[in-house]
């Protein structure tokens, strides 16, 4: 993995809110490469984000529109490896000298580096060598700088000159883009109903849901059955998803009705008792505060109400908490059901 992958580019990564920075200034940089001051350019997120996705997509973009450029892509674990046997082989000032022709170096997985001091020093020489110079240098970690223990201090303020830009988990809205994006791409033609019940599920990162993808069209070309809901559930249930803390609007709605003492019924009912009509309140505060749900949803959750009236109880509840002791109370209550 020294070289660059053409299947990723900037064409097929899903721009949203969770990766519009990183996304833009790896733009920036690919255009101008050495002249932005996004020098180092720096992108940090969680494992499955993207991070690898967009430093290869730069990559990309450098070698088809600056084809004068010597561009090269590395892991970290690859670099180190190199390190270790230039070292061995006593060939360390040809190591040195081919990483310092480059004009534009990526480097992978920084956080792979941590303890390893002669690697590291090697490195830092690699980067003062290549800045000096105006070449570009693009590095991802899955974590901040300021958390990488076990890498220089030398090295981490470095990494502040220029710009660093995190990726975070996507959003319901980028979740099912890139879900349409993938299936696009393989051309396979799914109902909506279908993904937006897996962008619903698969929260935690776009690896895991990609990969629910890959089964679901697996599946239904094994069985020979149409991908529907009932083989996403199926699907689903045969994978081992490590799922983000979203909760459910079902386990919100029995959770506050049983606190109430009131039924499920009750919450979606149009009764306008206040015994129903503060919980049903209550609980449309916790659907908008832990569910992706878009507020139409929720409104079709609560029997069909429409969003103005979701909006009124988000605020009526949201006020209450900041003046109503006993609201704060029950509020701060119900929250530790849910954790
Ligand atoms: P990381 O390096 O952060 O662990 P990757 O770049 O390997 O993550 O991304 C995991 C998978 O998800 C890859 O197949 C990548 O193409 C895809 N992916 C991640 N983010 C997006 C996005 N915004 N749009 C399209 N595909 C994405
Ligand atoms: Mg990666």
């Amino acid at each position: 993995d020294t070289y660059l992958n053409p299947n990723y580019s900037f064409d097929n990564f899903i721009e949203g809110d969770c990766n519009r920075l990183a996304r833009s200034a790896g733009f920036a940089v690919a255009q101008r490469p050495g002249v932005t001051s996004f020098n180092p350019l720096m992108i940090y997120g969680d494992v499955g984000l993207g991070k690898t996705h967009i430093v290869q997509a730069i990559g990309n973009y450098i070698n088809n529109h600056f084809p004068e450029k010597v561009v090269l892509y590395v892991s970290s674990e690859k670099f180190t490896n190199q390190f270790i046997n230039a070292l061995k082989n006593n060939t360390l000032s040809s190591f040195t000298d081919f990483y310092m022709k480059v004009d534009v170096l990526v480097i992978d997985d920084v956080q792979f580096l941590s303890g390893k001091e002669k690697t590291q020093d090697t490195f830092f020489h690699i980067f003062n060598h290549l800045h000096q110079l105006g070449k570009q240098i693009i590095m991802t970690s899955d974590r901040p700088p300021r958390e990488l223990d076990g890498l220089q201090d030398r090295l981490l303020s470095r990494f502040k000159w220029g710009l660093t830009a995190d990726l975070q988990a996507p959003d319901l809205e980028t979740r099912i883009a890139i879900i349409q994006k993938k299936l696009q791409h393989e051309g396979v033609f799914i109902d909506n109903d279908v993904i937006e019940y897996v962008a619903y599920s698969v929260s935690t990162n776009v690896r895991e849901l990609e990969g629910v993808i890959i089964s679901l069209m697996a599946q239904a070309s094994l069985t020979r059955k149409e991908i529907d809901v009932e083989l996403a559930k199926n699907t689903l249930r045969n994978i081992v998803i490590e799922q983000s803390r979203e909760i459910s609007i079902d386990t919100i709605m029995e959770t506050v009705a049983d606190y109430f003492k009131i039924s499920v019924a009750d919450l979606k009912s149009k009764s306008r008792k206040k015994e129903i009509v503060y919980p049903r309140q209550v609980a449309v505060y916790f659907a908008k505060e832990y569910t992706d749900l878009p507020l139409k949803s929720i409104g079709v959750h609560f029997g069909g109400r429409d969003h103005s009236t979701i909006i009124h109880s988000v605020q009526s509840i949201t006020e209450l908490i900041e003046t109503d002791r006993s609201v704060e109370e029950t509020v701060h209550k119900l929250k530790s059901y849910f954790r």
